[in-house]
């Protein structure tokens, strides 16, 4: 299985990607996460997305894609995968497409939910957690790109035929079950 999830900031992507990598025992690459792992590590890769990151605005596609590309050459992702929070621009679903030639995509699956429930999980999170990035302008900033660069996509996958589009409202089960009914079917 191939599979990338999209979705504002706040829907559930990270939760939901746990569950569907154990499931289809597949790597789980997460751009943030592995940002956030290069931050702590103080590494010149995470040196050069911090200032980005805190900001909310995009990591640059300088940094960005040739992370991604080292990422998909690991052995483990020879039997599949599950991007989260990659591609994110229109510009890296062609750099994206460039990386997988010879091994399309399965399934893109767009988490919905409506931005006064993403903004006030967030600020929860930002409690629980402390994330840097979880303030609350910063949290307006990363819908906002959101909205102007990511959410373009879903109609590009959809005319491709792969988008599958899940209601992200509701308990993590009960999200889960509608990713396995979406995918199934
Ligand atoms: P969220 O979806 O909640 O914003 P992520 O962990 O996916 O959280 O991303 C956190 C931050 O990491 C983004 O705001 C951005 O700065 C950076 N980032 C993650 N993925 C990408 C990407 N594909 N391109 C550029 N920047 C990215």
């Amino acid at each position: 299985m191939r599979l990338i999830l999209v979705g504002p900031p706040g829907a559930g992507k990270g939760t939901q990607a746990v569950h569907l990598a154990a499931h289809y025992s597949i790597p789980h690459i997460s751009t943030g996460d592995i940002f956030r792992a290069n931050i702590k590590n103080s590494t010149e890769l995470g040196k050069r997305a911090q200032a980005f990151m805190d900001k909310g605005e995009l990591v640059p596609d300088s940094v960005t894609n040739g992370m991604v590309r080292e990422r998909l050459k690991d052995a483990d992702t020879q039997g599949g995968f599950l991007l989260d929070g990659y591609p994110r621009t229109v510009a890296q679903v062609a750099e994206l497409d460039g990386m997988l030639s010879a091994t399309p995509l399965d399934r893109v699956i767009e988490l919905t939910a409506d931005s006064d429930v993403v903004v006030r999980r967030l600020m929860e999170r930002s409690i629980e957690q402390g994330r840097a990035d979880d303030s609350e302008d910063v949290i307006r900033r990363r819908l906002e790109i959101y909205e102007e660069q990511t959410a373009p996509l879903t109609a590009l996958y959809k005319s491709r035929g792969l988008l599958v589009q899940v209601d992200g409202l509701g308990s993590v089960e009960e999200v889960t079950a509608r990713i396995s009914a979406a995918l199934n079917s």
